[in-house]
């Protein structure tokens, strides 16, 4: 099983190593020479446990993740997150505080913490936006000086640490004169997990669906910190007035049940242990973080060097995304344009979200720096023929 190597720039799924996808083919056909393949098997046999086991194992030694907190996996994407966060971390919060009913404090910096900010209300949670930059197209984020202070009872600040869509990306955590001790912050890390180096211990709870940089879709990463898996019984939150999470979603018994309570998808689960374990094999997130920041960067210059030519929607150069290079061009024409003669160099999966328009060049982890200079190549060819 082969392919020519792609320079696919999706948003999600998105490209993955193409040995890992070769030997993950041959185990869904035959997993260590058994008669059947690993997503045939059951998810509480001892090979399935291992998988998830080494997997966590991966996550723990690449994120250098402290015994404080704990990695688990649930079924669903980041969509799936935006409901089940906002319950678990409500009702962690009433035990915490003698039943009280918390708060949450979202930031909306672009159209994925929006949905997210929007689902708690749905749900019915008190819900405070402290920083809304829709009216700015999500072209900056501001200084946490600049945000609504944190309102008092409030359990969470939720954060999507990189706007898929908008392409902006926080570049640090809140500040401690920002974040009240005991507000926990929670972040969507669903399109740049595994891009950087993290101080974990800055998080309460980070949530990631695998299908950008590290997997396939079908499965969620959670890393808590296990004080936050403390919950009231269901009959001291009825009592508390705080609705009762869906039992799948339900984290305490998700991470009892080392992530299958339900059935896990075993062979996304394999996936993301297979690139995990060639991360390590290659020097870890230090190693890929600094590949990261040269292709984005060799882009970004590209880009800003045809300033009447491409425009970047995220005016503020500070909070550009490493991840998701968003930009336009002068018309739909050269739009269109540019597409076409992109693929005609097999450059593919460039166009841009349907709510921002232009383009979008996704450059996860599994995109080469040589398939990012060929991008930026022909960026530049193409400005220099096309602009007036
Ligand atoms: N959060 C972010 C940052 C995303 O990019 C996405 C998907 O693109 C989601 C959440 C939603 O993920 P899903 O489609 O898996 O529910």
């Amino acid at each position: 099983l082969n392919r020519e190597e792609p320079h696919y720039f999706g948003a999600g799924p998105a490209a993955l190593p193409t040995d890992v996808l070769q030997e993950a083919a041959y185990d869904l056909i035959s997993y260590q020479g058994d008669a059947v393949g690993i997503g045939e098997i059951s998810h509480r046999s001892k090979p399935a446990i291992k998988v998830i086991d080494d997997t966590k194992a991966n996550l723990s030694q690449l994120l250098n993740i402290p015994d404080t907190h704990e990695v688990f996996f649930m079924q669903g994407g980041g969509t799936t997150g935006f409901s089940s966060i906002v319950y678990n971390l409500i009702a962690n919060y009433a035990k915490r505080h003698g039943g009280k009913v918390g708060r949450a404090a979202y930031a909306v910096t672009g159209s994925w913490s929006k949905k997210s900010s929007e689902e708690a209300q749905r749900l019915g949670f008190e819900v405070d936006i402290v920083v809304n930059t829709k009216d700015k197209k999500f072209g900056d984020i501001p200084p946490y000086s600049e945000w609504k202070p944190i309102a008092k009872d409030t359990a969470f600040l939720y954060i999507c640490d990189n706007e898929t869509v908008n392409g902006n990306e926080f570049k640090d955590v809140p500040s401690e004169e920002y974040l009240p001790e005991g507000v926990e912050l929670v972040a969507d890390m669903s399109s740049n997990i595994l891009s950087k180096k993290l101080d974990i211990s800055k998080y309460g709870l980070i949530m990631a669906g695998a299908q950008k940089n590290i997997g396939l879709a079908g499965l969620t990463i959670y890393i808590i910190k296990k004080s936050l898996l403390e919950q009231p019984t269901d009959d001291e939150l009825k009592s508390y007035g705080i609705p009762l999470s869906p039992i799948a979603f339900h984290y305490p018994t998700v991470v009892k049940n080392n992530s299958a309570y339900n059935t896990i998808p075993i062979f996304t689960c394999h996936i993301l242990q297979l690139v995990t374990k060639r991360l390590i094999d290659n020097g870890g997130v230090a190693a890929i973080q600094k590949i990261n920041e040269e292709k984005a960067k060799i882009l970004y210059d590209a880009l800003t060097s045809f300033p009447g030519f491409y425009s970047l929607p995220v005016h503020n150069p500070a909070v550009r995304s490493n991840m998701n290079v968003v930009f336009t061009l002068p018309n739909e024409e050269l739009e269109a344009k540019f597409i076409k003669e992109a693929a005609e160099l097999k450059l593919t999966g460039l166009k841009g979200h349907r709510s921002v328009g232009g383009m979008r060049a996704s450059i996860y982890n599994a995109v080469t720096l040589d398939s990012v200079k060929i991008l930026v190549d022909f960026v530049t060819k193409f400005a220099k023929e096309n602009s007036k």
